[in-house]
């Protein structure tokens, strides 16, 4: 399982991602708490790189 931490700075939720098509995932995720959209890149259950979605 994947774990991801919400970069909104007043939730922080931890967002799992226990499918496993996640596994090896670049794309976005979205915080079930806030709602926010995170850039997520993942290679082999390794969280690589994460950043604030651009778009709104
Ligand atoms: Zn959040």
């Amino acid at each position: 399982m994947v774990h991801v931490f919400c970069l909104n700075e007043t939730c922080r939720r931890v967002i799992h991602l226990g499918d496993h098509l996640h596994w090896n995932f670049s794309g976005k995720v979205k915080c079930l708490k806030c709602g926010e959209e995170i850039e997520v890149e993942i290679k082999d259950g390794m969280l690589i790189s994460s950043g604030k979605s651009e778009e709104k």
